[in-house]
């Protein structure tokens, strides 16, 4: 085999809860992960000449170390000595520094394929413990799916899946800065926090809709006021017949959950007439 391809899912956060700020700056946090069918393509073919060649779709993008895809390559390369080198072509469709953790799959992607590529015979869990050292989401990414993420990210445990629905996707074209968010995060004893294990509670009952009910976001507390747009969008697909519909990660994306596909198409063209340019995508969850 000289060639192989494979699809990076996005994620969404069904819940995101901060628990505290530690010594060392990292956050510890408590959050449900969840893939959607929104993927970024990787395809990496061997070279005869040695070292990583990165193309992608999107110009503005880094192609050398400063990609998380080029990293990743490199770690396993280095530790298993390879000879021959690797071609890299990264089309991306996952918007970027969205809260998608668009990075971190293809990081995590990358892995997978370096690993049957060059039949280095790394389980899954061996893969994980190496990406952790390039980000606390990529041992995630590997894993794919439902996830409980705690810790930093890192700790990872399966949870009962979210239950069947649509995804409606609603990103709006300005950036916000994950240092930004989580240095303005106020944790304190006024500080309502979500209630993950409900929402865990509602996915065992397969209760899509209490589970609807309880999808909260620490980081909008920070992230709405300095973008009231989130709000506006959120509550355009709540009036179009989203069940709920919550920022990811730390922005600016939102996602509307829904039980019917001609709602969610619908609320997709509420959302695209909305003052402000979004990207809208319609999709479902990638088991
Ligand atoms: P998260 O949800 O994990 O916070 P994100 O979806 O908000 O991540 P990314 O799309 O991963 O953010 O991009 C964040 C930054 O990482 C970008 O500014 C980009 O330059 C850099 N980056 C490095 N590698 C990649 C990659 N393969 N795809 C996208 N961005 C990358």
């Amino acid at each position: 085999m000289d060639s192989i391809w494979i699809n990076a899912p996005a994620k969404i956060n069904i819940g995101l809860d901060v628990l505290r700020r530690r010594e060392d700056g990292y956050h510890e946090v408590k959050m449900i992960m969840q893939s959607i069918r929104l993927f970024d393509r990787l395809t990496l073919t061997k070279t005869s000449e040695p070292g990583i060649q990165l193309h992608t779709n999107l110009r503005f993008l880094p192609v050398n170390e400063d990609n998380l895809v080029y990293r990743s390559a490199k770690l396993l390369m280095d530790e298993f000595g390879i000879q021959e080198g690797v071609d890299i072509r990264l089309d991306k469709r996952i918007p970027v520094a969205a809260g998608m953790a668009g990075g971190s799959t293809d990081a995590a992607s990358c892995m997978l394929a370096m690993n049957d590529l060059f039949e280095l015979g790394l389980s899954k869990r061996s893969l994980m413990k190496r990406g952790v050292t390039l980000g606390a989401d990529i041992p995630y990414c590997i894993l794919k799916g439902t996830a409980l993420s705690e810790g930093i990210g890192e700790k990872l445990s399966t949870i009962p899946e979210t239950p069947d629905c649509y995804v409606l996707i609603a990103k709006p074209s300005f950036h916000v800065s994950t240092k930004f968010v989580y240095t303005n995060l106020v944790l304190d004893e006024h500080t309502e926090h979500p209630d993950i294990d409900g929402m865990i509670q509602s996915m065992k009952k397969n209760d899509l809709t209490g589970l609807c009910q309880q999808m909260a976001n620490i980081l909008e507390t920070v992230t709405i006021p300095a973008h009231p747009e989130i709000a506006d969008i959120k509550r355009c697909m709540m009036e179009n017949g989203a069940l709920g519909s919550l920022m990811s990660g730390s922005g600016p994306t939102v996602f509307g959950i829904f039980d019917d596909l001609d709602k969610a198409a619908f609320a997709k063209e509420k959302c695209r007439s909305l003052p402000y340019k979004c990207f809208v995508f319609v999709t479902d969850l990638y088991r």
